[in-house]
């Protein structure tokens, strides 16, 4: 079986360097040449655990290749999957589906054969028909038949993600048309069918909106908590036994609940917006939604203020140390991380600021204004600082002797938005610390 993927990011790169682990055929295209001929030198484009490995085993089997001629690449393929980014639009926060239009199109012109054009982008529901559209005015003679597939891969975790997900979900259109769409992509997943994942079989419309259903929900879960953390604050509460005390009740479950700093990334913020303005459109707004979002961004530059705070009213002439830069632990993505707020508003507030990040300084460098100093590794960043903030959980910072960091430090402040360090040990180390949530 041959496939394309078109788009080679986050998402595009692992489907299908994922899918020629499960022996497809596997073309990669993207318009970006330079991703390509880095690809294509067997250089990985993007920080992800274990890609580097899976990529350079199919390349070797001749089962995956990429280029940049999206012709090539739908040249005898059964399903071509669109992976391109689907971005808030500017000023009204709608997904921006200029990429997934102007993908299906070029698909549909290329095709030289029926297929199946399934969009694993996370697209408003409705796409899926507007996508039928185009390519029924572009190939009106061939039969393309269209589908969803949503992806929940996480980065950071995206191979075992995508290799033993919780469910996998396909949305077909009714009729003969659509049940062949359905057994192709049945096809393509059959070793998680071995594995016996639940395939969810549904409308399109229903494939698309269960997408932003469930990072809408994790994202007012991770939200909830962080709201139920400044109450800890405030009423001498301990929001990790919080978290236990209900994440144990089956009902809710023990994940999402780590209070910190904000939700980011490349998902939730765009997706929670893009379903909000979905929602107002059709006429049922969806409040807990729209309040998450604006509790959520509040949150990112609150922590800025925290700092601050912690810092005693004022950084002006103080060297910040910050650890942690992308908007999760292992991965290099910088989208919409709380790095890009609380960064920029220490920098304004007049401190000195000294960031080390694992993977994300190169991404970090194009987003965080020229001012932001960077250092070669956590203690680096600690000499002579008078605060240290922890802004992502890289297991290499759990590792850190509490000692040897508050040594290097000029100051004695300690503020871990993350929850990882022992509030006693670190005190006990000599540090004036501060967390989430926690007495
Ligand atoms: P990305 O920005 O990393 O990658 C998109 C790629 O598509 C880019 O390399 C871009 O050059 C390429 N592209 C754009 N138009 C193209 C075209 N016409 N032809 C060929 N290539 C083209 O984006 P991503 O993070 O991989 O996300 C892709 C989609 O998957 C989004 O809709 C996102 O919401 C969704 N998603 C992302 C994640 C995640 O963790 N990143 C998880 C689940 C779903």
């Amino acid at each position: 079986m041959r496939i394309a993927m078109v788009g080679a990011g986050y998402v595009g790169l692992v489907s299908g360097a994922c899918f020629a682990e499960f022996g497809v055929e596997v073309c990669l295209v993207d318009t970006d040449a330079a991703k390509v001929a880095a690809l294509r030198e067997g250089r990985i484009p993007i920080y992800e655990p274990g890609l580097d490995r899976l990529v350079q085993d199919n390349v070797g089997e001749g089962r995956l290749t990429f280029t940049t001629d999206l012709a090539e690449a739908v040249q005898g393929a059964e399903a071509v999957f669109l992976a391109v980014g689907t971005p808030s639009r500017r000023g009204d926060g709608h997904a921006d589906l200029s990429f997934v239009f102007a993908a299906a199109e070029q698909v549909a012109r290329a095709a030289t054969r029926p297929l199946v054009l399934v969009t694993k982008s996370t697209v408003p529901v409705g796409t899926g028909r507007r996508v039928r559209e185009i390519v029924r005015q572009a190939r009106p003679e061939l039969a393309i038949e269209v589908a969803s597939n949503p992806e929940f891969l996480r980065e950071g975790s995206a191979i075992g993600d995508f290799m033993r997900p919780d469910r996998v979900v396909i949305g077909t259109e009714p009729g003969e048309a659509g049940e062949r769409a359905l057994a192709v992509l049945k096809r393509l997943y059959r070793p998680l069918y071995l594995i016996e994942t639940p395939i969810l079989a549904t409308s399109i419309e229903t494939a698309e909106l269960i997408k932003y259903a469930a990072n809408a929900f994790l994202a007012t879960k991770i939200t909830f908590i962080n709201e139920i953390a400044d109450l800890c604050e405030k009423v001498g509460a301990d929001v990790h036994d919080v978290a236990r005390g209900m994440g144990l009740d089956g009902r809710i479950g023990r994940k999402f609940l780590h209070a910190g700093p904000g939700y980011g990334g490349s998902c939730f913020p765009k997706d929670t917006l893009a379903l909000a303005r979905t929602a107002q459109d059709a006429g049922a707004p969806l409040r807990l939604v729209e309040t998450t979002i604006a509790v959520n961004e509040a949150r990112k530059a609150a922590m800025a203020e925290r700092v601050i705070a912690a810092c005693g009213g004022s950084v002006e002439g103080k060297t910040i140390a910050v650890l942690g830069l992308t908007f999760k632990p292992e991965t290099d993505d910088m989208r919409e991380a709380p790095s890009l707020v609380v960064v920029p508003k220490l920098l304004a507030a007049g401190a000195r600021v000294r960031a080390f990040d694992p993977a994300g300084m190169g991404q970090a460098r194009a987003l965080l204004p020229a001012g932001l100093e960077y250092a070669a590794n956590a203690l680096e960043a600690a000499a002579d600082a008078d605060a240290l903030v922890l802004l992502t959980e890289w297991n290499e910072f759990r590792a850190l002797s509490p000692s040897r960091l508050k040594a290097a430090m000029r100051g004695d402040v300690l503020l871990d938005l993350r929850n990882v360090y022992d509030p006693e040990t670190m005190r006990q180390a000599g540090f004036r610390y501060a967390s989430i949530g926690r007495p």
